[in-house]
């Protein structure tokens, strides 16, 4: 499979900053296909203009979140089946600021995991320790409990349909990505729970935090990680396209 570069825009842009933000990426790939297969998560007011955008280039679209029901009494939520009827084809799920500023436990994460897949989105299940677990020596145990739950009831649709993030809490947004031997030791242990579990599985494994123009080459270089999920450096076209193109062969 093709690395995969996500671009997680977060709460920002309005229509107008969207729709020129998702153009240039559109102009800035359009030249020449990158090797990596972009993926966008605008904020969910800004989805139908950023599809507009991106129809006939080839860049997928994402919810950065979604409820685990297809309809119903759950006011302001946006469910799965809204997504896709978007446009959208990918979800995240799972963010950390999902886990810690709403405080979504596991058991939410897997039931929105499960919805995703039950509406033929490909959700990106995001996982990651904080600096205290980091700290206590808790990452793996964090790390494959997150798996654990989000995969409780798993099958060949669910394997075959799903990204991962290793996205360190205490790497987003702070300019202090993982190093690369942690990166390697997570991605590394994750990719055996997937083997050991699931046999020869096609998932991606990307790794978010603090990525951007200049470490993205060296990032994406690292043992089994498939693709970098990019916050803040998503929001400026030139330093997302440079992270989009760092896969690209030299
Ligand atoms: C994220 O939001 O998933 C993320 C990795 O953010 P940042 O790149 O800004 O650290």
């Amino acid at each position: 499979m093709n690395p995969l570069v996500v671009g997680n825009w977060k709460m920002n842009g309005t229509l107008s900053q969207a729709s020129n933000l998702a153009a240039a990426i559109v102009q800035g790939t359009s030249q020449k296909t990158p090797k990596a297969a972009v993926v966008l998560a605008p904020p969910a007011t800004a989805l139908g203009t950023v599809q507009e955008r991106i129809a006939t280039s080839g860049i997928s679209l994402a919810g950065q979140n979604c409820h685990w029901e297809d309809n119903g009494a759950f006011t302001g939520e946006i469910s799965p089946a809204m997504l896709a009827d978007l446009g959208c084809t990918y979800v995240i799920v799972g963010h950390s600021e999902r886990r810690h500023v709403f405080n979504e436990s596991d058991e939410i994460t897997a039931r929105k995991l499960a919805a995703a897949i039950r509406n033929n989105l490909r959700p990106i299940l995001c996982v990651g320790e904080t600096l205290d677990q980091r700290n206590a020596g808790r990452t793996m145990e964090v790390i494959l409990r997150q798996i654990q739950f989000a995969l409780k009831e798993p099958n060949e649709n669910v394997i075959a349909n799903l990204d991962i993030a290793y996205e360190p809490v205490w790497a987003i947004g702070t300019g202090h990505n993982a190093d690369p031997s942690q990166i390697a030791e997570v991605h590394g242990a994750i990719r055996s729970h997937l083997t050991n579990s699931f046999g020869k599985a096609s998932v991606r494994i990307l790794y978010g935090g603090s990525v951007n123009a200049e470490n993205a080459t060296d990032l994406g270089r690292i043992s089994e990680v498939n693709g970098l999920l990019v916050g803040g450096a998503s929001l400026k076209p030139e330093s997302f396209l440079r992270v989009v193109r760092c896969f690209d062969d030299e």
